[in-house]
This record gives C-alpha cells, structure tokens and sequence, in this order.
C-alpha cells in the first residue's frame, strides 16, 4: 500500500480563511497537522512546550496543557495572532509503559492530567471563540489504544479510553452551538515519540518489527496520514460529521486477518 500523496491533499484550498490552533504541534502528529492545515489555506498557532523549532508560516506559543493559566494566557495570545479561532486539535499527550501495578498514583496523575485535563483546559479557553466562528470544529488525538486492548498501557489507554469518551460527550454539549467535535484514533505511528521508545528497546530492530506486524498494513503509520485525516475532520467539507473517532490504524482496530494472510 503506498503512502498517500501529500502533493494532492495540499492542492485543497477547503481551509481558505480558517484559524487554528494545534497543541503539541511542535513535533510528530501535530507538526505534521498544523502544516497541512496551513498549506490547505488555514493561518495556524501551534501550543507547545517547546514551540522554538515551528517554522513560518505557523505561529508558535509557548504553553504547558497542564497548567491552566499557561494555557489560558497561550489561547488568548493565538487567538489574538490569528483574529478569531475555527479549529481546536488537542493533540498534546504523553505515553506511559506499565501494568496497572506498574505505574504510582504520581504517573497516574500526571498522564491523565496532560492527556485528558490538558483538553478540557485548551478547550474551555478555546470554546468562547469557537462559538463565534459558525464553522467550528474540534479534533482531539485520542489512540487504537481507546478501543483495543493493548499490553503494557494500562494509565496510557485508561486516558485515552477518557479521550475518547470526553469526545462523544463534548460532541452532544456543543453540537446546538455549531460546534462539531470528532477524534482520530492513530496506531503506531512513525514519530520522535515512537523513535524514543525504539531506541530505549533492548534491541531496536526486533521491536519496530514487531510494532509493524502488528498493523495489517504491515508498517507504522506516517504522521502525514493521521494529519490528512484531522485536516478532513476539521474541515466544512466534514460538516456533518461528529461525535466519530476515525481510526488511521492500518486496520489495526477492525480487521481480523488468518495468520500470514497479508
Ligand atoms: P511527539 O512526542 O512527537 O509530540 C508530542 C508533542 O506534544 C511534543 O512537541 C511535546 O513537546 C508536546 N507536549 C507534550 N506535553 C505537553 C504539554 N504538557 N503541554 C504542551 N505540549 C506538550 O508525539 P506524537 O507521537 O506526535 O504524539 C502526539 C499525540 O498523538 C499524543 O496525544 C499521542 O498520545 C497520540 N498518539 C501517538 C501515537 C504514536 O504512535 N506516535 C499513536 C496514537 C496516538
């Protein structure tokens, strides 16, 4: 199967005139968004701890989602930059390895403070303005790891499993308001994040081996895959959907494959 042509994807001129912010869009998942959002004519704002590296034509912000006023005084200042806001992608979030008797009530904490309060918080700010836009949408990065049962991610999946209930239920409050809200739910996909926990493996090889035959597609997906599948829940050609996640898993979720079948 071939990667999808990115070329044609940015021909789309469908976010003409939109503004968007993009948490944790200094790297991987959110990188690889807040650039196609803008080649698809949007002006966007990434948020991020370390925003330093986002080049022209983004905006980058300076925000931490687990701190309310840091991300309270990041949204007022994108929105600021931008004249208004149409697009919210949560997508900051953090991993954590273990069994649920791995992890203390610290880590718990933590995960679940950046992963699930870190989209309350970006999107309590963000809702005021999003209700002013008419065209407004919400994409959160939730994971496979929401509807599959994976080992050795029980806090990482609890919060997703969060994620993507948070999801369904922003969707019913604010669809009166014209605001649609939707998640994708990625597989392993290849990112620095993915990088460092192939590189923290006991032999890296084996486990990114082990990490694509484990998706039918037979390798981890391309950021610029899930970033073509927000780009499309975010923008009016996706006007009547919401409350879906869309998964971008290589079949991961729905597939049932006989051994050696690919
Ligand atoms: P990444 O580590 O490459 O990028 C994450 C970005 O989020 C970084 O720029 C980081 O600085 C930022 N960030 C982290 N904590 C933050 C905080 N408290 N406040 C603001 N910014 C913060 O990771 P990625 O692989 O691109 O993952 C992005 C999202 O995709 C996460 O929500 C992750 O759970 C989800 N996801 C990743 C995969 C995968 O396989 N990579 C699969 C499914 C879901």
């Amino acid at each position: 199967m071939s990667l999808a042509p990115l070329a044609s994807l940015t021909a789309l001129a469908d976010l003409n005139g939109l503004r968007a912010v993009v948490t944790g869009g200094a790297s991987g998942i959110g990188l690889a968004t807040a650039r196609l959002l803008a080649a698809r004519g949007a002006t966007v704002a990434v948020l991020d701890l370390h925003p330093g590296d986002v080049e022209e034509p983004l905006l980058g912000f300076t925000a931490d989602v687990s701190d309310d006023v840091s991300v309270r005084a990041a949204v007022d200042a994108a929105v600021d930059a931008l004249g208004g806001l149409d697009i919210l992608v949560n997508n900051a979030g953090i991993g954590a390895a273990g069994t649920v008797e791995d992890n203390d009530d610290a880590q718990w904490h933590r995960v679940l403070d950046v992963n699930v309060l870190g989209i309350v918080r970006t999107t309590r700010a963000a809702l005021p303005h999003l209700r002013a836009s008419g065209r407004a949408a919400i994409v959160n990065t939730c994971s496979i790891a929401a509807t599959a049962g994976l080992p050795q991610r029980a806090l990482y999946s609890a919060s997703k499993g969060a994620v993507l209930s948070l999801t369904l239920a922003m969707a019913a409050d604010h669809i009166g308001e014209g605001i649609r809200v939707n998640c994708v739910n990625p597989g392993t996909v290849d990112t620095p994040w993915v990088g460092r926990l192939l590189g923290a493996a006991a032999d890296p090889a084996a486990e990114r081996a082990a990490l694509q035959a484990r998706q039918p597609h037979g390798r981890l997906v391309s950021a610029d895959e899930v970033a073509a599948a927000v780009a499309y829940l975010a923008s009016p050609l996706a006007g009547s959907t919401t409350g879906t996640a869309l998964a971008v898993d290589g079949g991961m979720a729905g597939l049932r494959l006989r051994p050696g079948a690919r």
